[in-house]
């Protein structure tokens, strides 16, 4: 089971010694990821800013053209689980979700999910359905994302990130080579503590990166 899997290998590491991890270590340490997220990037350069840019954006999965992923090469997909497949507040897949997963599976993606939430959480949603999944993934953490790429058994150029956080999955995604989507949150009024403060995280990014030029002016995402 994929939950085993990455149970097995969940002890912490310790601090790494280059610029860019001592901060991911830390982001083990404690669950303030979006903070430490901030960390890394403040202490970066523009490159390190802009790996909070996805390589691509929609309002919701359903707008997603698999037959144009297919055709960039891409077999697997990562899937954060809260406010990307279904609100942080619905503990089961909708119907729209199960047709759209099907969709997925029968064109011939592999699917795993990795979500920062709890093993319960995420075990209840995901056992159903028949889906991998990786639980306390620590997102943006590059740890998840290789036990990702080896349950998928792809490379990460074949490989997608979707997900509703610029902080979590955009960040961790990039960081690991993956094409990345981000996603409206399906519902932002049912969102924790951790994310709420990611957002505000992700508001000074996104104030960054349209004095640069990377972002619409008059998107107010
Ligand atoms: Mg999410």
């Amino acid at each position: 089971m994929t939950d085993s899997l990455y149970a097995k290998t969940s002890n912490r590491p310790g601090l790494r010694a280059n610029n860019e991890s001592w901060a991911i270590g830390l982001c083990k340490q404690i669950p303030l990821y979006g903070i430490v997220s901030m960390i890394v990037i403040a202490g970066e350069s523009k490159f390190m800013f802009e790996r909070l840019l996805p390589h691509m954006r929609v309002n919701t999965i359903y707008d997603i053209d698999l037959q144009a992923l297919k055709k960039r090469g891409i077999r697997g997909i990562i899937t954060d689980l809260d406010n990307t497949l279904v609100g942080a507040k619905e503990p089961l897949a909708t119907p729209e979700l199960v047709r759209w997963l099907d969709d997925v599976r029968d064109s011939g993606f592999k699917v795993v999910i990795v979500s920062n939430n709890n093993r319960t959480r995420v075990s209840k949603f995901a056992e159903p359905l028949n889906l991998t999944y990786i639980h306390a993934a620590r997102k943006p953490a590059n740890k998840a994302f290789r036990k990702a790429l080896s349950l998928l058994e792809l490379p990460a150029e074949q490989t997608v990130v979707i997900g509703d956080q610029m902080m979590t999955d955009v960040l961790g995604g990039n960081r690991m080579g993956l094409q990345t989507i981000l996603v409206n949150p399906v519902s932002p009024g049912d969102e924790g503590v951790m994310t709420r403060v990611n957002r505000r995280l992700e508001k000074i990014a996104l104030a960054r990166l349209r004095k640069k030029g990377l972002w619409p002016k008059e998107d107010s995402k």
